[in-house]
């Protein structure tokens, strides 16, 4: 792609920031803005100014899918932050931190516990489905990771986990680090030969496997596996909830694949029905906004992430009792937002419910 070209066809509309979480959020940082500094970045030879613009990004893709010149936003940042990071040298201090801690123990917090230390059930030794549970699940969200094994136990769905599980890389990536991502992705790949199917319970991992690993046939989002399967086995939907819930999407599994339906039936079976006791946000399903957490904004400025996941835990408490996601970027980010601001709402992963109920 020559991306000085596809820059240029900007026409300054800025239709974009309407549905960019973190210009919604601060009036700064929006896709137009990005491009601009992205361009600087790209064509000249001293730093721009403002070259962190280009870093305040969640790479939820909604400026893509609202440019109504089709300028593919997020793969410009994508490419202005490689070329940071090769020109300059540039990485935020939590970046490399982070990054260091991948190589060294396979996970970005650092951790040396084993991989599968949460692992409270057997499963098979061998199967050719891959569960890739991700280092979210895996260290900050351990409990709902023994969820989701029992689900796909309850539901009789064939599968193993590799101790030998790494990072996938998408931190690093998103650091502009491309060389060190693709380091990871090189040992991965090797071992993901061995499966002719991979789950991913990350939506950051999902995203990242499909789209850099080129894996898109061969990888299937959790939610996909258990929709299908409630659905084969019959179970029976329970009664409609006499509580309001609201379902947020999460960005790197809605807008680029579609996965819009699949959850909302899901919750179904735990008495939530569109149009009746589920909710929506004022902008949902392909349009909602981005928690704020990923892409990468959370290690570089955790305050702006989390005040950008108030605006969408705001908003749920408004409408509902209880907010659902699937992912554990939006689950966490959104958990410490309802904490810190203090607002009155119940957050919950579709799963751990799910796995109450099985
Ligand atoms: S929507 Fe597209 S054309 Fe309009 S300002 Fe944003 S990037 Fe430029
Ligand atoms: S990818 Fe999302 S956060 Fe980044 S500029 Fe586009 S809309 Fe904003």
């Amino acid at each position: 792609m020559n991306f000085i070209e596809v820059i240029n066809k900007c026409k300054d509309c800025r239709e974009c920031e309407n549905y960019c979480s973190i210009f919604l959020s601060t009036g700064k940082y929006g896709p137009h803005e990005k491009l601009k500094i992205a361009k600087e970045i790209l064509e000249e030879s001293e730093k721009p100014k403002k070259w962190e613009t280009v870093f305040y990004c969640t790479k939820c893709e909604a400026c893509d899918l609202n440019c109504p010149e089709n300028i593919p936003i997020t793969k410009i940042i994508d490419e202005a932050r490689r070329v940071c990071v090769n020109k300059w040298g540039i990485q935020f201090p939590r970046q490399e931190i982070l990054t260091k801690n991948i190589f060294k123990t396979g996970n970005p917090f650092g951790k040396t516990l084993s991989r599968l230390h949460w692992l409270d059930e057997p499963i098979k030794e061998k199967s050719k489905t891959l569960l890739h549970i991700g280092c979210m699940y895996s260290y900050i969200l351990p409990n709902t990771a023994k969820s989701i094994v029992k689900i796909l136990n309850k539901l009789d769905v064939d599968f193993t986990i590799s101790p030998n599980e790494n990072c996938c890389g998408y931190f690093v990536y998103n650091t502009g680090n491309h060389t060190a991502a693709y380091k990871l992705i090189k040992n991965n790949i090797k071992e993901f030969e061995q499966y002719d199917r991979i789950i991913t319970a990350c939506a950051g991992c999902t995203i990242f496997f499909k789209q850099q690993y080129g894996l898109n046939d061969k990888v299937v989002h959790l939610i996909e596996v258990v929709d299908e399967k409630l659905k084969e086995k019959n179970i029976e939907l329970p009664e409609i909830k006499k509580i309001n819930a609201i379902f947020h999407d999460s960005c790197h599994i809605s807008r680029p694949f579609d996965i819009i339906k699949q959850p909302r039936d899901v919750l179904e079976y735990l008495g939530f029905k569109e149009g009746k006791n589920l909710k929506e946000f004022d902008l949902t399903k392909e349009l909602g906004t981005c928690c704020g957490a990923d892409g990468g904004m959370r290690i570089i400025n955790k305050e702006l992430a989390i005040k950008i996941g108030k605006e969408r835990v705001e908003e749920a408490s408004k409408k509902a009792e209880i907010l659902f996601t699937l992912c554990p970027f939006c689950i966490n980010n959104f958990y410490k937002a309802m904490e810190d601001y203090d607002i009155d709402i119940k957050i919950k992963s579709i799963f751990e419910e799910l796995a109450h109920i099985l």
